[in-house]
């Protein structure tokens, strides 16, 4: 679990999502990350290399994570080192459950935000004041709540 490396972040829809899921993707930043203190930024063309990589590379496959349950993920694929920041996380979800809950929620980790169990304080994973990052991802809030927004806020 990273924070991404700055307050701008830039985004990129791989072709694995066809043109529903990614207005669906685009629909959720705007109405739950665009309002924090993130600037959420579409890129034409992702950057993969380098120091300043596209932030946040939605895609969809299959998730493997030892749990049948689990239908998304979000994974640094450049931790910075001796910071708890990502230059660029991976965000997957298998096809048939790309729901809104479920960017939401998944977009929520590439953010730095945790389920119940791992935040501080510690909270139930299925408590509703988590919005989005309540789990299972399945069900429940498909919103951020202000807690999870002045948790952004204060970071960035
Ligand atoms: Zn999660």
């Amino acid at each position: 679990m990273c924070q991404t490396d700055n307050r701008v972040v830039g985004m990129y829809r791989q072709g694995s999502l066809s043109s529903a899921q990614k207005t669906r993707v685009d629909s959720v930043i705007d109405a739950q990350y665009s309002p924090t203190d993130l600037v959420m930024k579409w890129e034409s063309s992702p950057s993969y290399h380098g120091s300043a990589e596209t932030d946040f590379i939605y895609q969809i496959g299959t998730v493997v994570h030892g749990d049948d349950e689990v239908v998304g993920r979000a994974w640094c694929d450049d931790p910075i080192e001796v910071s708890v920041k990502c230059d660029q996380t991976y965000i997957r979800i298998e096809n048939g459950y790309v729901t809104k809950k479920r960017i939401c929620h998944e977009s929520g980790h590439a953010a730095g935000l945790l389920h119940g169990s791992n935040a501080v304080p510690r909270l139930s994973n299925r408590d509703n004041r988590l919005g989005c990052m309540e789990t299972p991802s399945d069900g429940g809030s498909e919103s951020l709540k202000d807690n999870n927004r002045d948790n952004i806020n204060s970071v960035y």
